[in-house]
């Protein structure tokens, strides 16, 4: 097998290798916001054609229903459904399967053929109305963007019946506000994958490229993405970028800086290479800058160039011609990345052996404790920690005292179906204002496992949250520290308080720390991995799951600890099902 053909699908540890059936469907197929675009510019153009009202707002409700339905979209059109929702006609339904099974619609194609290109873009400027499009064309001439700024920069506009200064003021303005550059925004790690899924689909489906491999800081796994960078693998640069012109997520290119501007606010950054150089192109795709610049030092000891030692297609090559083992993604960029010892038995997802941090019905998870065993043991698990939040989580619906037993007792129940998965009994205890936990002590030294985490008051100032966290922490019951600083990326930031001191807390009394793998948390952040386990303290990589599609994060959680260097023998959940049971028992 070729380096490159091991790299299609991303080669990255959190995608599904790329189904090869996928490869030939297009890219509409793999994104409903194109089919709703689609949609709506066929409500614009039928507008301008001056087609009645009743037929044009029909599309545009088709528009919004489908960026509505989503991923559902397909299934509705599989089943042969689409019809059954309200709002979804048979002529529209029609369009919709054309545009999401070909990519085309012959009304649109029709429509655009009588219309100026830039028609639609210049109908999307805020203040724009089909009448005042009519009135600009008419009189002006009018049929862009570009032209309509130039018109209004010229003061033509004012002069228009039914316009003046104000609206050619305004006009300005909107197309102006248009062609700013959006704020830059990030994207969580598993949306910007996601994101790198559709492009390698439109790709190499296409034919364009031979391989997309994600590089850049979603290779290293950062928890969020300010750009997507890839590697394009193809001989033909022209041809992708005619390509990328044509994706409907793309929404401005600059060529000469290899970028494109992405519809979710992210940039995309196109690294390019033969099939000869792409162990090379992934390298350096990957980055970081001081990685790079360090094994150029390297080579130049060795009297050489990264260029000239890249004589084979493949990364891995390149390290041994440096005399180095394979440098994992994940660590480039750390300040021993060169260093193996740093890098030698890391954890792997084949290595965890039971899920963590699982919620069901019982507060508020969406599967039930059979089927979240079940989907456990079609995973390969052998164990799976029912872990639903306590009462004082009232908007969780949190698992009141007199309910713990009936827990228990649907347990032991499902434990008779599903003997392959060893079903263990815990909580997520709420830490409380205080830092006491929920349950009193002897409730809670039953259980099999508690994990404590905080879910109110997360704004506690800095003195208030170190004490309650330290004094949680410092319980004489082994607790596993969950999703550590309270963070929700993008969102809300984490916990003020002296991690040191609750580290030090929790090494003196007995806890594990969590790696919650939700892709919204993706906490402990990376940076304090290092401080926990330089005081001894272990882990487990959680999936805080609340469905059984949720178990399906693990591998972000296990890549959140190789960030941390984090080994093998460090996670309590690599261990069987009665050793990690013997680990983790509060008492
Ligand atoms: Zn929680
Ligand atoms: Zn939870």
């Amino acid at each position: 097998m070729s380096a490159v053909d091991r790299y299609t699908a991303h080669g990255h540890p959190c995608i599904a290798p790329l189904d090869p059936h996928a490869a030939l469907v297009s890219e509409a197929q793999s994104d409903p916001r194109y089919v709703a675009r689609a949609l709506e510019e066929i409500a614009i153009l039928l507008d301008l054609s001056g087609e009645n009202a009743f037929k044009v707002r029909a599309y545009e409700r088709g528009a919004r229903l489908v960026e509505d339905l989503d991923d559902r979209v397909f299934a509705l059109i599989e089943s042969d459904e689409l019809t059954a929702v309200e709002g979804i006609g048979e002529k529209l339904a029609s369009q919709i399967v054309d545009l999401a099974t070909t990519g085309k619609s012959q009304v649109l194609d029709r429509l655009r053929a009588q219309h100026p290109p830039g028609a639609v873009e210049l109908a999307r400027i805020p203040g724009m109305t089909i009448k005042r499009m009519r009135a600009l064309h008419e009189a002006l001439g009018v049929t862009s963007v570009g032209e309509l700024r130039q018109a209004c920069v010229e003061q033509r506009v004012r002069a228009l019946k039914g316009f003046g200064p104000k609206t050619e003021e305004r006009l300005l303005k909107a197309v102006e506000r248009a062609a700013e550059p959006a704020a830059p925004q990030r994207v969580l790690l598993r949306d910007g994958l996601a994101l790198a899924r559709r492009i390698e689909t439109a790709l190499v489906g296409g034919g364009s490229a031979s391989a997309v491999v994600v590089g850049g800081a979603a290779r290293r796994c950062e928890e969020t993405l300010g750009e997507l960078e890839l590697l394009v693998v193809t001989r033909d640069v022209e041809r992708v970028w005619q390509r990328v012109l044509r994706m409907p997520w793309v929404s401005r290119v600059e060529r000469e800086a290899s970028r494109a501007r992405l519809s979710q606010g992210i940039a995309l950054v196109l690294h390019f290479a033969t099939p000869e150089q792409a162990g090379l192109g992934l390298l350096l795709a990957t980055g970081p800058q001081p990685h790079v610049e360090r094994l150029r030092a390297r080579a130049r000891e060795r009297g050489a160039e990264l260029e000239t030692l890249a004589r084979e297609n493949e990364e891995a090559a390149l390290y041994r011609a440096l005399d180095l083992p394979f440098v994992p993604p994940e660590l480039r960029g750390s300040p021993n990345d060169l260093d193996p010892s740093g890098y030698g038995d890391l954890l792997r997802v084949e290595d965890i052996r039971g899920f963590v941090h699982c919620h069901t019905v019982y507060s508020d998870g969406r599967a039930t404790i059979e089927e979240m065993a079940r989907a456990a043991e079609a995973l390969g698990m052998l164990y799976i920690t029912i872990t639903d939040h306590s009462p004082s989580a009232h908007y969780a619906r949190g698992v009141a005292l007199d309910r713990v037993k009936e827990q228990w007792d649907e347990i032991a129940r499902v434990q008779e179906l599903v003997p392959g998965v060893r079903i263990l009994r815990g909580t997520e205890s709420d830490i409380l204002a205080d830092g006491a936990l929920d349950y009193p002590d002897e409730l809670l030294e039953r259980f099999d496992v508690v994990i404590a985490s905080i879910h109110a008051r997360h704004k506690q100032d800095r003195a208030a949250m170190t004490a309650r966290l330290t004094r949680a922490m410092g319980l004489p019951i082994f607790k596993i520290w969950g999703h550590a600083l309270g963070r929700i990326l993008l969102s809300r930031d984490p916990v003020d308080c002296d991690v040191p001191a609750v580290l030090d807390a929790l090494a003196a009394s007995r806890g594990a720390i969590e790696l919650n793998a939700d892709p919204h948390r993706l906490d402990l952040p990376p940076e304090w991995i290092r401080p926990a386990r330089e005081r001894g303290i272990p882990f487990v990589v959680s999936v805080d799951a609340h469905s059984t599609e949720g178990l399906e994060v693990l591998p972000l959680g296990v890549q959140l600890a190789r960030r941390g260097g984090l080994k093998r023998h460090e996670v309590l959940n690599t261990l069987p099902a009665a050793e990690f049971m013997q680990r983790v028992r509060p008492h």
